[in-house]
């Protein structure tokens, strides 16, 4: 169903910074991999989609906050290959009233460019309120199924088990040897799935982008699919998260800005500008080995940034 990724560009980052400090760093540009199913989100989808085909299921139901990349990626998956798309939207600030009766697409309009993306590409949006979008989390929502027969269930972020399978073959679109490979971490499937495919000379470090992200590991650790990867192969770092999930500092977006400025490539504030942000800040402080070779995944996350035509 999903093509084969091919020749995505690993960008050299070229500076004096890093040549002092005798670090290759590398950016592998899955932000480049689709225009909406962007970045890891494609490679979290593409086995789901998949089985959900093979279950001859014909609508994807997820779940996500109002700017989700998750959200955006699924709509647009649904529309691309063929699925009717159902998108859970946490918050209250959004529709008054909880989920019971389900309120249907075009009795509330979309109030933002995500979700007015999400409903073009033909995604049914139902609003509930913060209270019960916990409960409903990580659950297949049985009053749901009953309410909308013959769907496919994506959990929130849309890691579980077939999403790992996807990203770790994100490890083998990197044509050089590697010391190193780093990715922000949401909920931590992208990474689980790099630190599946790892040798054993290598490493992965994950930048956690919640505070108080430290669960994170026991999490990722859970979902790692290989066996021979040892402890000390993956390391999660939670010094970069910035005051918590989506929150900034003048810091950090003047770091994402010089380096857009430098390098001609462009970081979000949720994710990767916090993960760029904690590589140049280990490479300072002397973390890595001169000589070393450090991937950063550009997991994408520029929805902002871009253009938003659905491709019908
Ligand atoms: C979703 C997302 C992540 C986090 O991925 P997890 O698998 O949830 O850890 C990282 N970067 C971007 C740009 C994302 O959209």
């Amino acid at each position: 169903m999903f093509p084969e990724t091919k020749n995505i560009p690993l960008q050299k980052i070229e500076d004096t910074f890093l040549k002092e400090k005798e670090i290759n760093l590398y950016v592998l540009r899955l932000d480049l991999v689709h225009p909406h199913i962007s970045g890891n989100k494609w490679f979290k989808l593409k086995y789901n989609l998949e089985e959900a085909q093979k279950q001859g299921k014909n609508t994807l139901v997820t779940f996500g906050g109002a700017y989700s990349n998750h959200i955006i990626a699924t709509a647009a998956a649904g529309n691309e290959f063929g699925f009717k798309t159902v998108g859970i939207i946490r918050g209250e600030e959004l529709e008054a009233s909880p989920l019971a009766p389900l309120r249907g697409r075009g009795e509330q309009s979309a109030v933002n460019p995500v979700l007015q993306f999400a409903e073009s590409c033909g995604m049914e949006l139902k609003f509930i309120s913060r209270e019960e979008y916990k409960k409903l989390r990580g659950n297949e929502p049985n009053y749901l199924i009953t309410q909308l027969p013959n769907t496919y269930f994506l959990p929130e972020g849309g890691t579980n088990e077939l999403a790992v399978k996807g990203c770790s073959e994100i490890v083998s679109l990197i044509d050089i040897p590697f010391d190193y490979i780093c990715c922000a971490v949401g909920t931590g499937g992208t990474i689980a799935g790099i630190i599946s495919s790892l040798k054993a000379s290598q490493k992965a470090i994950g930048f956690s982008v919640l505070k108080g992200g430290e669960f994170l590991k026991t999490e990722i650790e859970k979902l790692v699919t290989s066996s021979v990867v040892e402890k000390q192969q993956f390391e999660l770092n939670t010094n970069y998260h910035f005051g918590g999930y989506a929150k900034q500092t003048a810091e950090l977006l003047s770091f994402i800005s010089d380096f857009k400025s430098h390098h001609n490539l462009q970081l979000d504030f949720v994710y990767t500008g916090k993960m760029m942000f904690g590589i140049f800040d280990l490479i300072k402080k002397n973390y890595f080995e001169k000589g070393a070779t450090v991937v950063a995944i550009h997991t994408g996350g520029l929805f902002q940034f871009a253009n938003h035509q659905p491709s019908h």
